[in-house]
C-alpha cells in the first residue's frame, strides 16, 4: 500500500542529485539492517536478483547442490540453476508447508552446501533443527524470506536467523519498492560478494568512486546490473516505518479468519507454529476432498481473488523435462497443492470484508 508519506519521500528522492547508487540506497540499507538487527544489507533490483546475488555470494557454483523445499516460488530454485549448481527439490511439513528437517537431511548428500529455508506465506522456518543438521553438516543456511520482513522467529526478526537472507519489495508483498529486493547478512564476506555482483563484479561503485577521489575500478569477478535506484529506495524507507503496524492489522484480520474458520469443518487454516510472530504475507487455508477448485470459481465469480501458492517446484514441466522430476517425489507438497487456496489478506481489509470472504467459502462448499 502506498500512502500519501511515501509519494512525499519519492518525490524528495527524485528531485536530488542522486537517481540510481546514490545515498538513498545507503540509507535504505541502513534502516534494512538496524530493523533486522543484522550487520549488512544490500538494496538489489529484484527478489529474484537477491537469490541470486545471495547463491554467489555463498561461493555456490557448479557442481554443487542446494537443498529447496518444493513449496516455494520457482525463483528460489530457479537461482541455484542460475550459478550453474543443482537444486535438490524436498518435502515439506504437513501441517505448515515449511521445509521438514528430515526431509531436507535425507536430500543432502556428499555435494550439498547449503540448504534454502522458505519463510512460506510469512511464517518463519523451523530453525532450531535445520541448523542443527547444517552445523552437523557444515552446511549454510540461506533464508528465502521474501514473504516474511517483519516476522519473529522466538523474539528474532526474519533476517537475522539465517547465514544469509533474501527479501522481496516486489508490489505485492509487505514493503514495496515497486520493484526491488535486499541480501542481509551478518558475513561480511557475503555482504562484499553481493556488493559487487550487483554492479557488474567492479571493486568500486559510481558512488564509492566519487567519495573516494577516484577514478579506479577493476572488474574481480562475473557480475550483473542489479541496482536498485534512489527512488525506489526512498519508497522503502518510507515503508519500512510503518510495516509493524500493518503486520499488527494482518494478524488481527487472521485472527478473524481463524475464529470464523474454527466451526467450518472442510476448511483448515495452516498451522501458525508456536513462537513465532507471522508476517500473514498470505493467509492459506487447505480444502480437502477436491473441492478447492469450485470453491476458487466461486469466488472469482463474486469478485473474490483468491490463488494458489505454489505449484510444487519439481512439477513445473521444465523441472520435469530438465532434471527427471515427478509427481510421487514430495508427496506432503502434492497433497497440499490439491488442496491449498490463499484467500485475501491486505491490511485495508475490514471486518466485513472477512465475514464476507468467509460466507461466500461456506456457501461455495
Ligand atoms: C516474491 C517471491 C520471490 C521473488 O521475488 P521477486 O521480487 O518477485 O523477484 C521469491 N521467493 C518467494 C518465496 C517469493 O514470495
Amino acid at each position: 500500500m502506498v500512502e500519501p508519506d511515501d509519494l512525499a519521500a519519492v518525490e524528495r528522492a527524485l528531485g536530488s542529485d542522486w537517481l540510481t547508487g546514490g545515498p538513498e540506497v545507503e540509507a535504505f540499507e541502513r534502516d534494512l539492517a538496524a530493523y533486522c538487527g543484522v550487520s549488512f544489507a544490500v538494496a538489489v533490483s529484484n527478489g529474484t536478483a537477491a537469490l541470486h546475488a545471495m547463491m554467489a555470494g555463498s561461493g555456490i557454483g557448479p557442481g554443487d547442490e542446494v537443498v529447496v523445499p518444493a513449496i516455494t516460488f520457482v525463483s528460489t530454485a530457479n537461482a541455484v540453476l542460475f550459478e550453474d549448481a543443482t537444486p535438490v527439490i524436498c518435502d515439506v511439513d504437513e501441517e505448515t508447508l515449511l521445509i521438514d528437517t528430515d526431509a531436507a537431511e535425507a536430500a543432502s548428500g556428499p555435494r550439498t552446501r547449503a540448504i534454502v529455508a522458505v519463510d512460506y506465506a510469512g511464517q518463519p522456518y523451523d530453525s532450531a533443527p535445520l541448523h542443527a543438521l547444517a552445523a552437523g553438516r557444515e552446511l549454510r543456511v540461506l533464508a528465502d524470506s521474501c514473504q516474511s520482513l517483519g516476522a519473529t522467529e522466538r523474539g528474532r526478526r526474519t533476517g537475522s536467523i539465517a547465514d544469509a537472507t533474501v527479501f522481496s519489495f516486489h508490489a505485492i508483498k509487505n514493503v514495496t519498492t515497486g520493484e526491488g529486493g535486499a541480501v542481509v547478512t551478518n558475513d561480511a564476506a557475503i555482504a562484499t560478494e553481493v556488493r559487487r555482483f550487483r554492479n557488474h563484479g567492479l571493486t568500486l561503485d559510481h558512488h564509492e568512486r566519487a567519495s573516494q577521489g577516484t577514478w579506479q575500478y577493476e572488474m574481480t569477478s562475473l557480475g550483473y546490473n542489479y541496482r536498485i535506484t534512489d527512488f525506489q529506495c526512498a519508497l522503502g524507507r518510507s515503508q519500512l516505518r510503518k510495516v509493524d503496524g500493518w503486520l499488527r492489522r494482518k494478524r488481527e484480520l487472521a485472527a478473524l479468519y481463524d475464529a470464523a474458520f474454527a466451526s467450518v469443518r472442510d476448511v483448515r487454516p495452516l498451522k501458525a507454529r508456536e513462537d513465532v510472530e507471522h508476517a500473514h504475507h498470505l493467509y492459506v487455508v487447505r480444502i480437502p476432498g477436491k473441492r478447492r477448485d469450485i470453491v476458487y470459481e466461486r469466488l472469482r465469480e463474486q469478485g473474490i481473488g483468491t490463488n494458489v501458492h505454489f505449484r510444487p517446484v519439481h512439477l513445473h514441466a521444465y523441472y520435469r523435462e530438465r532434471f527427471g522430476t515427478r509427481a510421487g517425489m514430495c508427496p506432503r507438497a502434492e497433497a497440499a497443492f490439491e488442496e491449498i487456496l490463499s484467500l485475501p489478506m491486505f491490511t485495508a481489509m475490514t471486518e466485513a470484508d472477512v465475514a464476507r470472504v468467509v460466507a461466500a467459502v461456506e456457501q461455495a462448499l
